[in-house]
């Protein structure tokens, strides 16, 4: 590897090469520790060097220098992903691709990125033109657009616009990795192979999102004695087609009690639902909460849109993340139940595990219906005693995307044997992303 250490300098002309021990090893990790399964697995692989490309002219300069000394290569956005999607397992060139970070237009109902741009600064500028995002993973402030495409799945606005694969792509500029890398635009179903790939099918350069028009959106939170009861306030609100809303997220006490920035405003002992409704609609969640036996607590209104710590900071995977805070112990699955049994299953969770697992829901329109998703917090004791949850889940019909494999085959959601055949053809040596992909 030395020798192409050597060439890289020379061959690769501008583009930046680092490998130097530090930055090696910091671009070569994600979240994959909020997994403990994970972390025993991947905390020891890294990258033999970080090549950051500027343009799409130096992403297939970079390409091609691979294949040619049939280097793998894993790409990196921001590195925000939880199940090792950007670690290296074979060693190699991590391809960050932060640098490709020009929003190269925002039209009527649409923006044209380069991969890189973090969906918080997208966010921002789409605002400004009197738009903004369907949907984003709750880590927007951070995570870029090509790396929640290709490794994310939902997450904010999902209530109302689903996930990626609901037309929440519109069409994107691939790369393959081959002697002389392709150039592909890809639209319609054919993104099928490339959403949620890891990056093994192809590398995306250039994006296309729909927009929303923008709404002024108020946080409110709901807060109940009785979980069941958020979660029937939550299903409510969530099927309730004249509130305008991005999210509704139920979330069982004691959960909240980690929450320590917003410690003041939060009721001790209370289930809440944390809600981003438009403006205006605080009289008809203030009725809905009364008629669910619960009420109205702290409320930030639409002027303090993203000026202060916002609630979705506490929702999706961010509320592991404050409960590992809390705890080392904690880890979490992501799990989808059944909308017509969905409160007998937790039910019976409860039951079988107590506060092993702590729900928070996170209602998804996912193929034109409403489902209610979850990211259960877990406290975990062992992998063996982990997987007899998974497989306790899975016996009364909750399905379960696993969160502590790095393999698409299980805890994607696209359709595996297509993007196995697509990669045959875009990758022929397998130097993408080795050991994702079955
Ligand atoms: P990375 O982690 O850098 O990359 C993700 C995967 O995509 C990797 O396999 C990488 O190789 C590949 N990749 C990156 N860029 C490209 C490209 N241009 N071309 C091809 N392949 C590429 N996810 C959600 O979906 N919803 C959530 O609400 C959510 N909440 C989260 C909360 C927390 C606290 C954390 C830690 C994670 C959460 N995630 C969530 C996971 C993750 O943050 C998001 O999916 C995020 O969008 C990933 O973006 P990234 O730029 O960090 O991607």
């Amino acid at each position: 590897s030395l020798t192409w250490h050597a060439e890289a300098k020379t061959d690769l002309g501008d583009i930046a090469v680092y490998t130097d021990e530090a930055t090696v090893e910091k671009l070569s990790k994600d979240f994959f520790w909020y997994s403990p399964v994970l972390d025993a697995k991947l905390k020891d692989k890294k990258a033999d060097a970080i090549f950051a490309p500027r343009d799409e002219r130096e992403v297939e300069a970079a390409l091609a220098f691979a294949f040619r000394h049939r280097i793998p290569v894993t790409v990196r956005g921001a590195g925000t992903g939880n199940y090792g999607q950007a670690v290296p397992l074979e060693g190699g060139i991590v391809l960050d691709l932060s640098g490709l970070d020009a929003i190269a237009e925002i039209g009527d109902g649409y923006a044209r990125v380069q991969c890189g741009v973090k969906l918080g600064s997208l966010e921002k500028k789409a605002r400004e033109t009197g738009q903004e995002l369907r949907i984003y993973p709750s880590t927007f402030a951070k995570a870029t657009v090509g790396g929640f495409v290709s490794g994310g799945s939902g997450g904010v606005g999902s209530i109302t616009w689903g996930n990626l694969w609901d037309g929440n792509v519109l069409s994107a500029v691939v790369y393959t990795m081959e002697e002389r890398p392709r150039r592909l635009e890809i639209e319609g179903r054919e993104l099928y192979d490339y959403i949620h790939n890891y990056g093994t099918t192809g590398i995306m350069t250039e994006v296309v999102v729909p927009l929303a028009k923008k709404t002024d959106w108020m946080q409110v939170v709901a807060q109940f004695d009785d979980f069941e009861d958020a979660v029937r306030f939550g299903e409510t609100l969530a099927r309730n087609g004249d509130i305008p809303k991005r999210l509704v997220t139920p979330i069982e006490w004691p959960l909240p009690s980690f929450f320590k920035p917003l410690e003041k405003v939060l009721a001790s002992g209370k289930s809440v639902v944390f809600a981003e409704t438009a403006d205006g609609t605080l009289p008809q969640l203030a009725v809905l909460a009364a008629a669910h036996g619960g009420g109205i607590g702290h409320v930030i209104p639409a002027e303090k849109y993203r000026k202060t710590i916002g609630l979705s900071d506490f929702t999706w995977n961010h509320t592991t993340l404050w409960a590992l805070k809390a705890d080392a112990a904690y880890t979490y699955l992501q799990a989808g139940f059944d909308p017509a049994l969905y409160m007998e299953q937790l039910r019976e969770l409860k039951r079988l595990f107590g506060d092993e697992l702590l729900m928070h829901v996170e209602w998804v329109l996912a193929g034109g219906r409403l489902l209610p998703n979850a990211l259960p917090v877990v406290r975990f004791a062992s992998e063996e005693r982990l997987y007899h949850i998974i497989a306790t889940c899975r016996s009364i019909g909750v399905e379960i995307y696993d969160p502590h494999t790095w393999m698409l085959d299980n805890g994607g959601r696209g359709a595996v044997n297509g993007m196995q055949l697509r990669k045959s053809v875009n990758d022929p040596l397998g130097l993408l992303n080795p050991g994702k992909i079955g």
